[in-house]
């Protein structure tokens, strides 16, 4: 099986459609937007008719991901670190690079930072700053043009939950250790949350805050310093390698497929009922790692071997979110199930692994 992009990106167009979702010639500036779920945005901006604006340092996100937009009318990518100021249609400013023929943003979609654990202690400042001066700044661009303000948030916030609060719903304020080896992560979101919440507050931006819970599929990035769970273990299973589990692999995640995850911010910002709201999205049947490992080595048809690695400190054991929310405010609900989603990132895996550059 080869993995087929175009009838994904089709089936997430088909589903906003179907709601009268459209952001033709909207102007929307996306941070991350070569990340993994970035250029999945950007793919469904462009396709629509917007102008489709994204800000990547490419630190953690790969032009790969957007090399085929990079000569449409309606894209345009600009290498920058968002924790750095970056002012739109005015030609000085004396904190930062203008870029003055942009004149008008309508919506931003603030999702740069790197998201993955290993990077956690190889990259925390950058970590840091994108989640705070970032978010910052990106707020600075959507008060300035009054535009909508979309900010990808994670599960992360709820830190280690204790096992009565999984599945875990918005009200739960987190149990974070701000000190820890995620610490950078987890505490420079909620930092983000609440300079969103501030700008609401102060400047009364229209914003809306999604709580990402672990989501996969093509384009994820994969390699042996900073792969999450899924592409780590497919990459080690395609290669007939050892399956690295830490812990026993008793600890549980819930995964989204990108497909879903796309749908769902899309129709977050288009609703009216999400301005101001914390939403969860993510998917909430849980798995152990474990089975996950034995799932992956049935797909790939793997003679992998489980083997057992000390398990990361503060590692979350459970993890799934409560999903009322979603479905109350846009109706949303994941669909895909997760040998699904694994099937066609399996496919996407084999057709592309070669060309992934592991030094990124
Ligand atoms: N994990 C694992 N082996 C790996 C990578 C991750 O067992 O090679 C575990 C990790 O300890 C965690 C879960 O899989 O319990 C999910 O890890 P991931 O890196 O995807 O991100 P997290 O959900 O912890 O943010």
């Amino acid at each position: 099986m080869h993995y087929n992009l175009e009838e994904d990106l089709q089936e997430i167009l088909n589903r906003i459609e179907k709601d009268n979702i459209s952001f033709k010639d909207k102007t929307i500036l996306v941070t991350g937007g070569a990340g993994f779920l970035g250029s999945w945005v950007c793919d469904i901006l462009v396709k629509q008719g917007a102008n489709c604006i994204c800000i990547d340092n490419l630190s953690s996100g790969r032009f790969e991901n957007i090399s085929h937009l990079k000569d449409k009318p309606n894209f345009r990518f600009i290498n920058h670190d968002i924790s750095v100021p970056i002012y739109f249609g005015i030609t000085h400013h004396p904190n930062g690079i203008c870029i003055g023929d942009i004149k008008k943003i309508d919506i931003v979609m603030h999702m740069a930072s790197r998201a993955s654990p290993f990077e956690f202690q190889q990259y925390p400042i950058p970590i840091l700053k994108s989640n705070t001066l970032g978010t910052m700044n990106a707020l600075g661009i959507a008060k300035a043009h009054n535009a909508i303000f979309f900010y990808t948030s994670t599960s992360e916030v709820y830190g280690n939950p204790p096992p009565e609060r999984v599945p875990t719903p918005e009200t739960y304020y987190g149990h974070v250790n701000p000190v820890g080896p995620r610490s950078c992560y987890d505490e420079s979101k909620r930092a983000g949350e609440a300079f969103v919440k501030a700008y609401e507050l102060q400047h009364g931006i229209n914003t809306k805050i999604v709580r990402i819970f672990n989501t996969s599929g093509p384009r994820i990035r994969s390699g042996p310093e900073f792969g999450r769970v899924i592409p780590n273990f497919i990459h080690q299973a395609i290669n007939n390698e050892d399956i690295t589990v830490f812990g026993n692999g008793s600890q549980t995640r819930s995964f989204t497929y990108v497909v879903d995850e796309i749908e769902g911010f899309l129709k977050i910002i288009h609703s009216e009922k999400a301005r101001g709201e914390v939403i969860n999205l993510g998917n909430d049947k849980q798995f152990t790692i474990l089975e996950l490992a034995n799932i992956i080595i049935e797909l790939t048809n793997s003679s992998s071997k489980i083997i057992f690695h000390k398990l990361p400190i503060d590692d979350p054991l459970r993890r799934s979110p409560v999903l009322t929310k979603a479905k109350e405010i846009i109706d949303w609900t994941p669909t895909t199930p997760l040998r699904e989603g694994l099937k066609k990132t399996i496919a996407w895996f084999k057709d592309y692994e070669e060309t992934i550059n592991y030094k990124k």
